[in-house]
């Protein structure tokens, strides 16, 4: 399945959610969902009565949206958290949350994760002093990530600064803004990730 292309604030719509997948511009009064929100189409304003199984799909495709993930990885990541210890479903966020793309998100180097995932394709990222180039690559506590010297001037990357500096990081991340670097302080835990999810209801979808 290709990856989406079309215009981002109609999933966001479609979800019935903010993804915040435009940057700085969903944390203002331009943002499209707080504009309309409902779903677009004709019969966005038309209210539906869900069936469980909708439900659970579309509480997946939020998720699965919100971090860019295409529909096979997205399982391979379910399967994957599925056989490890613990709660499947906090398995299941906490291996997205460590991903590079998403770690340059919260540290503040890209403006929304799919701009985090072309910089580190372009390379302009090191990782414990090693050239990166893998947007999901799991990161571990310790790691140091940091953005090449060459690459700091890039504007996105100091327009995301700003961002960050009011957004915040997360705890288990520190930002070291003026040195372009960032450290993995620790696992992130199902605490960590504040956007509302409910993780059960894709449990629930997948097990069928
Ligand atoms: Fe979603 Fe951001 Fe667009 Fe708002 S501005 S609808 S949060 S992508």
């Amino acid at each position: 399945m290709a990856r989406y292309t079309q215009a981002k604030c109609k999933l966001c719509r479609r979800e019935g959610t903010k993804l915040f997948l435009k940057g700085d511009r969903c944390y203002t009064d331009k943002c499209a969902y707080e504009k309309r929100p409902y779903p677009p189409g004709h019969s966005g304003r038309m209210r539906h009565k869900m069936s469980d199984y909708a439900i659970q799909l579309r509480e997946k495709q939020k998720v699965r949206r919100m971090y860019g993930i295409l529909e096979g990885q997205f399982r391979d990541y379910y399967h994957r958290a599925d056989g490890m210890k613990g709660v499947t479903g906090h398995n299941l966020l906490i291996l997205l949350e460590r991903r590079l793309d998403n770690v340059i998100f919260r540290l503040g180097y890209a403006n929304s994760r799919d701009q985090a995932r072309q910089l580190v394709r372009h390379g302009i990222f090191k990782m414990n002093g090693r050239r990166v180039n893998i947007p999901s690559m799991q990161v571990q506590p310790e790691d140091v990530i940091e953005v090449r010297e060459e690459a700091r001037k890039i504007p996105v990357i100091n327009e995301a600064q700003e961002v960050i500096a009011r957004r915040g990081c997360p705890e288990w991340l520190e930002s070291d803004g003026a040195n372009f670097k960032g450290t993995v302080k620790a696992m992130p835990s199902r605490d960590d990730i504040q956007f509302p999810i409910n993780e059960q209801l894709i449990v629930e979808l997948y097990s069928k």
